[in-house]
């Protein structure tokens, strides 16, 4: 996978992609990260980005025409022609934008799945004229019903969120499997996790993880799952792939606590 990301804060991505498993992925050339200063694509004197708005009002605008020649330029840019795989993926021209699609781990793992190459538009001040969505973008994905600043953090959360479902990227002491929102987790948060000590302050990790007998390890932490959910996140217990005896006795949990 490849990321370009356009922006007019270039500084702003030293560090967040040099810690981890992003940066191990980028080693092992699973994933290669660009940072492009949207300024670098303006061909007047003061290498301007931004205007008023047209109707008036507060706040500046991003200008369409740099954003416009970088992305066609990153397109464009060393396409290898022998990798049939990048072929058959596509290129994400993505928006980052509190008025785009939610972002969640259902769209990381489409994200994943689809495209070889994404292009990330950092928008700013007041957001980027709106031709930019028309006609340019092909998927404009908001994280979450709130304003920042600027796109640079939306860009961060989802080259970090695809990143780690790429083939490889995970090494052997994280697993993506039975993460919240996974397919293994059908539909469930994870379950919760302990380690050493068995005892922290007379408060002790639950006795069958320490068993390790793997049946009943398995057993508590579906039911485990299954209470967190309960408690922190109801509203996705309704589209969870449940068992009939698992539905059942949610009623009766659910009963109890009423
Ligand atoms: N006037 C716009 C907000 C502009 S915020 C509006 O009300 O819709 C400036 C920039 O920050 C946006 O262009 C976008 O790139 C980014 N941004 C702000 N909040 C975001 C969010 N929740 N998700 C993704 N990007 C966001």
């Amino acid at each position: 996978m490849r990321f370009d990301l356009l922006t007019i804060f270039p500084e702003f991505f030293t560090g967040p992609f040099d810690f981890g498993i992003v940066k191990r992925a980028r080693q092992q050339g699973i994933v290669e990260i660009n940072i492009h200063d949207l300024r670098s694509f303006t061909f007047d004197k003061h290498h301007v980005v931004d205007d008023r708005p047209f109707g008036g009002g507060d706040g500046m605008v991003l200008k369409p025409e740099p954003i416009f020649r970088a992305v066609e330029s990153l397109l464009a840019a060393d396409q290898p022609v022998d990798d049939q795989q990048a072929d058959q993926k596509r290129a994400a021209i993505v928006l980052l934008s509190p008025q785009g699609r939610m972002f969640n781990q259902a769209e990381a793992e489409r994200l994943a799945n689809e495209c070889s190459q994404m292009i990330l538009i950092c928008g700013r001040y007041e957001g980027v004229d709106e031709r930019v969505v028309e006609h340019l973008v092909t998927d404009e994905i908001s994280i979450g019903d709130y304003v920042l600043t600027g796109g640079e953090i939306p860009a961060m959360v989802v080259v970090d969120a695809v990143t780690r479902l790429l083939p490889g990227a995970l090494g052997s002491e994280t697993s993506a499997a039975h993460d919240s929102f996974s397919a293994l987790a059908r539909g469930l948060l994870d379950h919760p996790h302990y380690t050493r000590p068995a005892e922290f302050r007379g408060w002790r990790a639950p006795d069958v993880l320490i068993s390790g007998h793997h049946g009943e390890v398995a057993k508590w932490r579906r039911r485990a799952a299954l209470l967190k959910t309960l408690k922190m996140r109801p509203d996705l217990l309704e589209k969870a792939d449940l068992t009939d005896a698992e539905r059942l006795s949610l009623s009766e949990d659910q009963q109890r606590s009423a």
